[in-house]
């Protein structure tokens, strides 16, 4: 079978391009720039490439710019889309981008008369702000849908960016009768196989590389292979439908500070909050619609420690590399 990932050169579309092709796919995979090395490079070195990877160059902002890649495609994973909190104009860096990108992607989906299935990488961010009470005993699940109006007035471009991007989704392959599954993953960690910085993966880094506070802020985590798989597996059972929320575990800053200071404890870690106010309290957001992918979530320390050793590794630590 022949898919098409979109934004192929990311975090989690590397880790989801390795996988693909480890189980046969031909994959048709889209990056900004084809002659940039540190984008293309370890796509390119994945086992299979040679014989199954193809990739192709496409901005989320050309209209038109998937339509040829995509037609001939049996599925399409639309993972593509601006992920950072600094940005000068939220409209022209992530909403855009997001929102737009996503229309073009599902819009030569739709042109095609190859494509049974797409998956698209939505996130947690499009589930969890409505403004209701977040506390440790409070469920959040896929039913949940973050207000627009209450990201814009939080100034939450990114994660507004999300909700557009899903809704949009949602309405259009509706209209079109098109089948989609949305994967919506909480912050992501675990090992980088791309040779640069991507923002979940550099608050570890943040952590680890000197910081002398802690960020008062509460995240639910989950490790990026688990992330890949589910996308995977939410495209070949034909049984899946609708959201997807994936999180292993939903922890306080604190609280990954105290795991990382269990694995390494040697390392120089933040000792204080960076605010004097209570810790952001923690909540849940539900496994079992996951669990039904057959999805088993890889334990937070697990996912900590191969993320440390990682940016270890890619000589992330200690050097100047903030995002
Ligand atoms: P990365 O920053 O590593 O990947 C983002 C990808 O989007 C890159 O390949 C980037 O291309 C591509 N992209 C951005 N803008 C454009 C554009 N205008 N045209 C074409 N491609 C573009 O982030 P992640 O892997 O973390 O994110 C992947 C997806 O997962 C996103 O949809 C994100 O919202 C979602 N997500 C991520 C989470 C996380 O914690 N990491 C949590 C939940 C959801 P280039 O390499 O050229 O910059």
């Amino acid at each position: 079978k022949t898919v098409c990932v979109t934004g192929a050169s990311g975090y989690i579309a590397s880790w989801l391009v390795k996988f693909l092709l480890q189980r046969g796919y031909t994959v048709k995979a889209s990056v900004r720039d084809l002659n940039d090395p540190k984008k293309v490079g370890h796509l390119l070195a994945l086992d299979g490439a040679r014989e199954r990877l193809h990739l192709f160059k496409a901005n989320l902002l050309e209209d038109g710019s998937f339509d040829t890649a995509i037609d001939g495609c049996d599925g399409v994973f639309h993972t593509a889309s601006p992920f950072y909190t600094a940005v000068t104009d939220p409209q022209a860096e992530l909403i855009d981008p997001a929102l737009k990108g996503t229309l073009n992607v599902l819009g030569a989906c739709a042109k095609s008369s190859s494509v049974k299935r797409i998956i698209l990488t939505s996130s947690v961010a499009a589930v969890a702000h409505n403004g209701k009470p977040r506390t440790p005993d409070v469920v959040i699940d896929e039913t949940w849908w973050s207000l627009p109006d209450l990201c814009k007035e939080m100034k939450l471009w990114y994660v507004l960016s999300k909700t557009l991007a899903e809704d949009a989704a949602w309405k259009f392959v509706t209209e079109k009768g098109i089948d989609m599954v949305a994967i919506n993953p909480a912050m992501v960690i675990g090992p980088l196989l791309q040779p640069t910085l991507n923002s979940s993966a550099a608050l570890i880094l943040n952590l680890i590389n000197g910081a002398e506070t802690f960020p008062n802020a509460t995240f639910g985590w989950v490790d990026v292979k688990d992330v890949a798989n589910a996308h995977i597996l939410a495209f070949e059972n034909p049984l899946a439908s609708g959201r997807y929320c994936l999180v292993e575990k939903v922890a306080h800053f604190s609280e990954i500070v105290k795991i990382l200071h269990k694995l390494y404890p040697s390392m120089k870690l933040p000792e204080k909050c960076a605010d004097d106010k209570p810790f952001v309290p923690e909540y849940q957001v539900s496994k079992e619609k996951a669990k039904t992918l057959g999805l088993e979530f890889t334990p937070i320390e697990q996912s900590i420690k191969e993320t440390v050793e990682s940016l270890k590794e890619k000589n992330f630590v200690g050097s100047s590399a903030a995002l």
